[in-house]
């Protein structure tokens, strides 16, 4: 009833919900305090969370932050969400985001942008909460859930994290199932927790994660108690610091953060030992590639014809141009163009396929440095602090936008770990974050780092 009464005081100001469900927080509630009188209690037992809209949830509004799904319930509800339920959680409502996942901002959202509950020091200017995961990052940070969970297909989970002082893991490929959530580029997206620390973290990672006989790509392996390795030491660890993350232009208050991450842990026992990452310059482009061609193909099943909204025509092909015309924003329609040019006769081989080969040795530079004795990586998680809402350079070039992710894509088109922790704030008391990023299937090292860190 508080988180409830929360949500009502300030997601007129915030948007961080699309959709409340009061009805089912209550009947979850009650469930969960008669388990409790049982004397059975879950992992999450009455824990209060939020759920990005991208996840299916039964029954109740599932939209991925986009008109072309207009009122659509599904009959079903996602693996991730379904393991949170098992553990004894409530659920809050659903929570905004930009459009198909697709954004940096949380501005291409159909339902407006979300506010971040942070503004820089004097001003009243309200700012981005990140993207595009945006409304999870948000209602963390403002207290309107216990945690929410967020998926990150190219930083989406960590980058809005850093924005919010939030903490945000992507877990490796495999580890959360991705069945029920609105499939944005399959190969790279992943769901993960968006919570107040690291042990929130922990503890919400170990119910989300399952093997899952309706994903093929989740890997069948035991899911570790990773609020047990918190605890640990980080002596004689060995952190890398890549240097090609050294971008020219960083703003000087990243630098000095990232240093600040590496005195940390070598306070801490840790060997800090510079390395090389040398195709990280060709991330970025290649995972503009990747990710748009994955998009334009999973984003053709929204036609007026089983989801969400129609807008008829003479014919049905008329009825499907003008369905999609409305229904899909301006950076939906983008990436799909870019998708199916990348992807079409002639180009496929001097774009996709070329993204592909690319992706293969970004995932090799990573097994070289692992395979040479590092144990984790440390970088800064986004370029800078929040921006203005609206921003006017971003808005006239997308490309700008895309820059956001520079620290981040790396991670995905590599299918490993990578976890977002606030590290300190901005001469303008913004928050900042550094992330880690970690051997496949080794979370448990990350968390148990970003613990020292934060
Ligand atoms: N900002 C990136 C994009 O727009 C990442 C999105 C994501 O991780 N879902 O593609």
């Amino acid at each position: 009833d508080a988180y409830l009464a929360a949500i009502d005081g300030a997601n007129g100001a915030l948007n961080a919900y699309v959709a409340t469900t009061p009805d089912q927080a209550r009947r979850m509630a009650s469930a969960s305090d008669e388990r409790r009188a049982s004397g059975t209690v879950g992992a999450l037992e009455g824990i209060p969370l939020g759920v990005k809209d991208l996840f299916a949830t039964d029954g109740v509004h599932t939209q991925a932050g986009s008109h072309i799904l207009d009122g659509f319930k599904p009959r079903y509800e996602s693996t991730v969400t379904a393991n949170l339920w098992a553990d004894g959680a409530v659920m809050l409502g659903k929570l905004n985001m930009d459009e198909f996942a697709m954004g940096s901002s949380n501005e291409t959202s159909y339902y407006g942008p979300v506010v971040n509950p942070w503004r820089a020091r004097g001003s009243n200017v309200d700012l981005v909460p990140g993207g595009s995961s945006g409304g999870s990052a948000a209602a963390v940070a403002a207290h309107l859930c216990a945690g929410a969970t967020a998926t990150d297909t190219g930083g989406s989970i960590r980058q809005p994290a850093a924005f919010t002082g939030t903490v945000g893991i992507k877990p490796t490929y495999g580890r959360c199932s991705r069945w029920g959530i609105a499939a944005f580029a399959s190969s790279l997206d992943q769901a993960g927790p968006i919570a107040r620390d690291v042990r929130d973290a922990a503890i919400l990672l170990k119910s989300m994660a399952s093997v899952d006989a309706k994903d093929t790509t989740s890997v069948d392996r035991p899911v570790p108690d990773y609020e047990a390795a918190l605890g640990g030491s980080v002596k004689g660890m060995t952190i890398g610091i890549p240097a090609e993350y050294r971008m020219d232009g960083m703003p000087r208050e990243i630098e000095t953060l990232w240093q600040q991450g590496i005195a940390w842990l070598k306070d801490a026992g840790a060997e800090i030992k510079p390395i090389s990452l040398p195709h990280t310059k060709y991330a970025l482009p290649a995972y503009y590639i990747v990710a748009p061609a994955e998009a334009s193909s999973n984003l053709a099943r929204y036609d007026g014809v089983k989801y969400g909204l129609r807008v008829p025509g003479k014919d049905i092909v008329e009825m499907y141009e003008n369905t999609r015309a409305e229904g899909f924003g301006a950076e939906v329609k983008r990436r799909v163009m870019i998708g199916t040019y990348v992807l079409s006769a002639g180009y496929y081989d001097a774009y996709y396929l070329r993204a592909q080969k690319v992706r293969t040795l970004i995932k090799r530079d990573f097994e070289t440095v692992f395979g040479d004795g590092v144990d984790a990586i440390l970088t800064p998680a986004t370029p800078s602090a929040a921006f203005g809402i609206g921003d006017q350079d971003m808005a006239a070039d997308p490309v700008k936008m895309y820059l956001n992710d520079i620290f981040t894509v790396t991670v995905n088109m590599a299918g490993l770990p990578g976890i977002a922790v606030p590290a300190g704030l901005d001469g303008q008391g913004l928050p900042l974050g550094l992330q880690l990023i970690g051997k496949p299937f080794d979370e448990e090292t990350l968390f148990r780092t970003a613990h020292v860190i934060e």
